[in-house]
């Protein structure tokens, strides 16, 4: 289920796939659909890139969604 939206996401889903936070530390095992975690992530909220569910500082600025795996 996506954290975001509490929709379920499906492997056969083009955009609602769901993808896990990686390489970052301090959020383990986070999972969201992609549309909702790329819309997140480019709202351009200050706190936008940080993970929906702890808040840890995913990305700064500069970079792309490479986290996501
Ligand atoms: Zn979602
Ligand atoms: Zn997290």
């Amino acid at each position: 289920m996506c954290c975001i939206c509490w929709d379920t996401m499906g492997h056969s889903d083009q955009d609602h796939f769901p993808v896990e936070i990686a390489n970052v530390e301090g959020c383990r095992g986070h999972v969201f659909g992609m549309k909702c975690i790329v819309e997140w992530l480019t709202n351009g909220r200050p706190m936008s890139n940080t993970c929906p569910m702890c808040r840890t500082q995913l990305i700064d600025a500069h970079e792309d969604t490479m986290f996501l795996n």
